[in-house]
């Protein structure tokens, strides 16, 4: 039987109840047990994929091709869980279902509404996970409890776990204690009227994981003990990381969550094993080292924007025994005669995905200042794109060279629109997404990966124009990537260039802090020789002189 714990989220929102859920995910597998994962998300969009990333950070993709919420990232990262369709739905995915449902007169005449239709939706949803191999489903509920988008998800959750068998069902609650610095003094309040909100709508939380700045007295957790009706011991405390958000499930565990888990579900849990995790911690904290990478992007001023190719670099950064320092820059300030001033002493430039004409000029001079310079590049999707723009423009010549995307009558069409799009106009979920694979000829991605065929995840509609192929290869530029099936390129490198490569799929959703992604390891592992002087054109040298400038008169 698949018993299930559900993961809301009072007070406020970002509370990191992605990572807690991760957390406990990582925390419940090192015990032993087969964990799936899944978020459901109370806003309408069907899922994240044509949401603007400053309304919802990333858009994560999976190996099947879907579009999901970034907290998918962190259960990744945190655990082995594979990860499907089924992890993510959005009230819009369950009112859709439904919908369609009544309109294929499934529902015999029957007035169709919020309960039990809708709810019986979202709990077929949570079923979709049970499996008999499968020990323990979290699904962790968006939003903030009190939020009115969000009562069918907490209305179905208290349903099911009233259907289940008793002791099947654990309800885990992230709170906040407010800190008031004008007192010096934690603030339970806000916490006990969250937990109040939940106890209306029928849900009593088992344990309740409280945020806070400061650490929690015992008075204090005596006091939310009473107020919430939870167990003292069931009320335990999450203090803001030091270091990495990888402590957290050392944090956690430390805490007795594990045991506290194993006695509410009525399972036999081994002693979670988090070697690997206080493996990373030690890295992390014993690392001073520092290389510094620049990116340059669109969306810069939010962090969630490109939440995974931070934690990618921060897992290369691991790998390689480096600190990352990101040297975020927007692509709207870059411009070709500030570039060399923005970028100077940077040991690395990576530019991410993107989609339309804002800041584009501003990639390009960045990725011709690091093709110039000898620093090491690793483009991303667009990131891709914007290096072939910038070879045919000022290696081939080509000038006007641009992708369709941006400028539909451009004389020099080197990025055109995939075949497969042509007649596409809905914008939802239409992409080329999802995994496909890839054939490597010699270069340095061959290198990195060790291997002959890979699989990435994609999620575009624009492609390197075929047409321009032979001239850009007789300029220099390699293509070292072929999609396997289809003749189209994933991959470009600049040889002679001491680490050049720009792929056209996104690297950085398979990376994990306890196995970093090769394109990620091999870049940064480069920006940290450049760093040291110690990068040749033909990589890194053995015998270079320490401490070489920072890329001057490369
Ligand atoms: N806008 C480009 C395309 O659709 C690149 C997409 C991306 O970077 N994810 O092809």
């Amino acid at each position: 039987m698949t018993k299930h714990i559900f993961v809301t989220g009072g007070v406020v929102s970002s509370l990191g109840k992605g990572l807690t859920a991760a957390s406990i995910g990582c925390l419940l597998e090192n015990a032993g047990l087969n964990v799936r994962m899944q978020k459901l998300d109370p806003y309408i969009n069907v899922d994240p994929g044509t949401m603007n990333p400053y309304q919802h950070g990333e858009v994560y993709v999976l190996d099947d091709g879907s579009e999901m919420d970034l907290d998918l990232g962190h259960y990744e990262r945190f655990t082995n869980a594979p990860l499907t369709a089924d992890c993510n739905y959005t009230t819009g995915k369950i009112y859709s279902a439904v919908i369609s449902k009544e309109r294929a007169g499934e529902y015999l005449g029957q007035t169709v509404q919020v309960i039990p239709h809708i709810t019986d939706e979202i709990k077929a949803a949570i079923d979709k996970l049970s499996a008999p191999d499968v020990d323990v489903v979290i699904t962790e509920i968006g939003g903030t409890v009190g939020d009115i988008e969000s009562l069918p998800f907490l209305e179905a959750i208290r349903q099911y776990s009233l259907e289940q068998p008793k002791g099947d069902c654990l309800f885990v609650h992230l709170t906040l204690l407010v800190y008031l610095t004008a007192s010096g003094e934690l603030k339970t309040k806000p916490t006990q009227q969250s937990v109040g909100r939940l106890r209306e709508i029928g849900i009593q939380p088992d344990i309740l994981i409280c945020r806070t700045e400061k650490p929690m007295t015992e008075a204090m957790a005596r006091k939310i003990s009473l107020f919430c009706n939870v167990r003292p011991e069931a009320v335990i405390e999450e203090q803001d990381v030091a270091h990495t958000i990888y402590e957290l499930p050392l944090m956690l565990k430390a805490q007795g969550l594990p045991k506290l888990i194993g006695e509410g579900l009525n399972l036999q849990l081994g002693d979670p094993d988090v070697s690997a995790w206080e493996r990373i911690v030690d890295t992390v904290i014993g690392t001073t080292k520092e290389v510094e990478i620049a990116v340059a992007g669109k969306y810069i001023e939010l962090h969630d924007a490109y939440k995974s190719i931070y934690e990618a670099m921060a897992h290369a950064g691991i790998a390689n025994g480096v600190r990352i320092k990101l040297r975020k820059l927007s692509s709207d300030d870059i411009t070709p005669e500030n570039a060399s001033k923005l970028l100077s002493g940077v040991d690395g430039i990576l530019v991410p995905g993107g989609f339309g004409g804002r800041g584009i000029e501003g990639k390009v001079a960045a990725v011709q200042f690091a093709r110039e310079n000898g620093v090491p590049y690793l483009g991303l999707c667009y990131g891709l794109q914007m290096a072939v723009i910038e070879y045919a423009r000022n290696v081939c010549g080509l000038e006007g060279a641009s992708s369709m995307e941006i400028d539909p009558e451009t004389a020099h069409p080197v990025i055109c629109l995939l075949d497969e799009q042509q007649r596409i106009t809905d914008k939802g979920g239409t992409m080329r997404l999802g995994a496909q694979t890839t054939k490597l000829t010699a270069g340095r991605a061959r290198d990195a990966y060790g291997t002959e065929h890979i699989t990435e995840r994609h999620r575009h509609r624009y492609e390197f124009n075929n047409a321009y192929r032979e001239q850009l290869g007789a300029a220099g530029m390699a293509f070292t990537g072929i999609d396997s099936d289809k003749d189209l390129v994933e991959i470009v490198e600049v040889p002679g260039h001491p680490w050049f490569v720009a792929v056209q799929y996104h690297p950085e959703f398979k990376s994990k802090p306890t196995a970093s992604h090769p394109l990620f390891r091999e870049f940064v592992k480069a920006s940290r020789a450049f760093a040291d002087g110690t990068l040749g054109a033909d990589g890194e040298k053995s015998n270079a002189p320490e401490h070489a400038p920072h890329g001057e008169g490369r």
